[in-house]
């Protein structure tokens, strides 16, 4: 396919993603082309693309989907909206950086091909090993990508990254966001108005540094970051599209409206919590002690055994102490569970 009609298939149809997917080949040139209102596209990879709009701009946004290649919804969302970007249904008035990140394990319909991606940000993928997987390398270059995205607008210190998920078990809070930890800063009023408005009401706090993608680009480049999950992993196609209407409608929002203000809200109607305890599975006599299918924010009563290994037992420190993330078949030195308690948004953050 000559670039002439590749760039009129990608405004014609608008099928990036399905193109990165079946047909990367026809990706290796980078196109970048101008589009009837203007903005400028630019393919910068497989699976990532960046619009540059003809407009003044006043933040810099970046959208990620498929960190994890099993989680439809959010690559839903996201085809969708470069599918809309491209063919000009949507004129996008913010610079616009899209990745869909983890293309062959979208492939086989798996989380990951050999490791998770989720655990390979902030310099990782390239820490303990002398030659890259896949995995690895394609973490690297997005951490490239993001850098030089937001790096070519400092004049835009209103940076949005948003990296979109959908969790392996039921939830009590069916959708909820991940808060990187952030040092010595208030948390964002204005980023749970966001949340609020996108249909999350549950925020957890994260308690310290960690190799997600949401934290690299809070804390590389203070963007408002979150890691938003935003249901169960179903299948493609199987996707209620319904359920993800206020999170469309702000996604649209953020980059199609160059005044977008989030609504503000009580905060006091959102669930916030902090994590009490990090339990690392440590022995193979570690056990969890409920169902392997118990929805994530489920409470204990004080005192109750949540897990144990050994002849050590770890018990809810307060009455209604939740668990998220439960995994028994971590790797021995992982992190096995964590347990939340509510709290306010500021929780912990240093006055300074
Ligand atoms: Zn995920």
């Amino acid at each position: 396919m000559s670039s002439t009609s590749l760039v009129q298939r990608l405004k014609s149809k608008g099928d990036f993603f399905a193109i990165s997917l079946d047909e990367p080949q026809l990706l290796e040139n980078r196109e970048s082309f101008e589009l009837e209102n203007g903005t400028q596209v630019s393919v910068l990879d497989s699976g990532i693309i960046r619009f540059t709009p003809a407009t003044t701009p006043n933040k810099a946004v970046v959208y990620s989907c498929a960190v994890h290649g099993n989680e439809t919804a959010p690559i839903e969302l996201c085809d969708d909206l470069v599918t809309r970007a491209l063919t000009g249904q949507i004129t996008i008035v913010q610079p616009l950086l899209v990745i869909f990140a983890n293309l062959p394990a979208i492939k086989i319909g798996q989380r990951f091909v050999e490791e998770n991606m989720n655990r390979l940000f902030s310099g990782t993928h390239s820490k303990g090993v002398s030659v890259l997987n896949d995995e690895r390398k394609r973490a690297k270059r997005i951490e490239e990508v993001v850098t030089e995205f937001f790096t070519s607008y400092p004049e835009l210190s209103d940076r949005h990254h948003y990296d979109l998920h959908t969790a392996i078990r039921d939830s009590k809070h069916e959708k909820f966001a991940v808060y990187p930890y952030i040092e010595n800063q208030p948390r964002s009023e204005e980023a749970c108005y966001f949340l609020k408005a996108s249909g999350i009401d549950t925020v957890l706090l994260s308690d310290k540094p960690t190799t997600t993608f949401s934290y690299f680009s809070s804390s590389q480049f203070n963007a408002q970051a979150f890691t938003l999950e935003l249901g169960k992993v179903r299948p493609f196609g199987q996707n209620d599209m319904s359920r993800f209407s206020d999170i469309k409608s702000q996604l649209d929002d953020i980059v199609c409206t160059a005044t977008y203000q989030p609504a503000s809200c009580d905060l006091n109607e959102l669930n916030i919590y902090r994590v009490n305890q990090t339990i690392l599975r440590e022995t193979d006599s570690f056990k969890l002690h409920f169902d392997d299918d118990i929805p994530n924010f489920t409470g204990f009563s004080l005192d109750e055994v949540m897990a144990s290994e050994d002849s050590v037992e770890h018990k809810a420190e307060f009455e209604g102490e939740a668990i998220v993330f439960p995994n028994a078949k971590v790797a021995l030195g992982q992190r096995a569970l964590l347990t939340l308690v509510k709290c306010d948004l500021q929780y912990g953050v240093i006055e300074s």
